[in-house]
């Protein structure tokens, strides 16, 4: 099976990332558990709301990412089992090409640049499965999907859902 896995808040924690920023600059104790539903700027005062949106343009911001939780062996499993690509739409970014690809080195070195897919739309991608946080890339992909939970896609309904890595390991591996 050609599985596509997403990077941003898929294996790659990007909302904890911007709820840490905020924190920082604003001398705030927010945590996850903080935002039900919505993007991390939308859960804070409007005058904000802007620094929020300068996070990805930052440099250094996708390189200081933590991995989500288990994703590095469930991926390293699946990657054994299944043909494994990374596919995250890093052109909206340009920044972030670079840093991606070494923040990948670092946590996922087993997933070699053959299998990392820098790309804009993903639904030029031919495969069995993406595994992807917004809605946006699953609607127009040619494969089953599956919508990994984040607080700001909690609204969307009619996807098959997962939770966690754990999850992922017990459907595919
Ligand atoms: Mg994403």
């Amino acid at each position: 099976m050609i599985i596509f896995v997403d990077m941003d808040d898929v294996i790659a924690d990007t909302y904890g990332k911007h709820i840490e920023m905020y924190n920082e600059e604003f001398k705030k104790s927010l945590s996850l558990a903080h935002f039900e539903s919505g993007e991390v700027w939308q859960n804070v005062p409007e005058m904000h709301q802007d620094s929020i949106r300068k996070h990805a343009r930052t440099d250094g911001f996708f390189r200081s990412l933590e991995p989500i939780k288990d994703s590095i062996s469930v991926l390293k499993d699946l990657s054994l089992k299944h043909e494994v690509y990374i596919a995250t739409a890093a052109t909206q970014f340009p920044n972030s090409l670079r840093e991606k690809s070494d923040w990948l080195d670092e946590y996922f070195p087993f997933i070699g640049w053959e299998y990392r897919i820098m790309c804009g739309h993903k639904f030029i991608l031919k495969g069995d499965l993406l595994i992807d946080d917004r809605t946006l890339n699953l609607d127009k992909f040619d494969g089953d999907t599956l919508l990994f939970n984040s607080p700001h896609n909690v609204h969307e309904n009619g996807y098959e859902r997962i939770s966690s890595w754990h999850e992922i390991a017990k459907k595919l591996l």
